[in-house]
């Protein structure tokens, strides 16, 4: 059957780079389920949905179109066919991401076209809940973890205008609530690898990923 590589973690923890170059150097595709999340989160908030009333958000769970391209090279989301890879990462949706996350009919929605997308063929897919959830028979399973140091130096090299300090605060608070809702999916899954990237540059956590797809 088709490889299938797990890769989940917290924010800033290398996940897009390293899933990306793995699926690059192995030629397979590539999904990034936070954006599929994110999509979700861009078209609560454009049709004025309030984020924050669980209700409200299980209520129009289906009605977005998500379309999600696989290229590595060049990931792309659509939403109802507009290109949204740019709105997703603002701060607004970054600010609403985890409490639409947490409403389940979101996850069984998004889970259900996660595991179409897989079922395609070979896939490097990153999150938090691939491992476990996602993807509970995935061949491969990586958990990426870096120091909380690392993550924001990470996310605040990625962003303009935003400091060490702020990342630290903002990834520090979507971190607990991601963790201490009900529908928690940041947890390791059983059979995944733990990999502490801290003091390691992108191709060292690549060559550890392959490594493992080896063994
Ligand atoms: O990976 P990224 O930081 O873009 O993910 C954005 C958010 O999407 C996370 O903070 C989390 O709330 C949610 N998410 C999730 N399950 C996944 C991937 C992301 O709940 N598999």
């Amino acid at each position: 059957s088709a490889l299938v590589i797990a890769v989940d973690g917290p924010s800033g923890s290398g996940k897009s780079s390293a899933s990306r170059g793995v699926a690059r150097e192995l030629g397979l595709r590539y999904l990034d389920t936070g954006a599929m999340y994110r999509a979700m989160t861009w078209w609560m908030l454009h049709h004025g949905v309030d984020v924050h009333d669980s209700e409200a958000v299980a209520a129009r769970a289906a009605d977005p179109g998500i379309v999600s391209g696989t290229d590595p090279d060049g990931p792309t989301i659509h939403v109802d066919g507009a290109d949204v890879s740019g709105p997703i990462r603002e701060q607004e949706v970054t600010a609403a991401v985890s409490a639409v996350s947490a409403v389940p009919e979101v996850r069984r929605r998004l889970v259900a076209l996660q595991r179409e997308i897989i079922g395609e063929g070979g896939i490097v897919v990153e999150g938090r809940d691939i491992g476990s959830v996602v993807a509970p028979d995935a061949p491969v399973k990586v958990y990426l973890t870096a120091s909380a140091e690392a993550r924001a130096l990470r996310r605040t090299a990625e962003l303009a205008g935003t400091t060490v300090e702020a990342q630290q605060a903002a990834m520090r608070q979507r971190d607990t609530l991601d963790s201490t809702r009900k529908t928690d999916p940041l947890s390791m899954a059983a059979g995944a690898v733990e990999l502490d990237t801290t003091a390691l540059d992108l191709d060292e956590v690549i060559a550890s990923v392959l490594r493992l797809v080896k063994e």
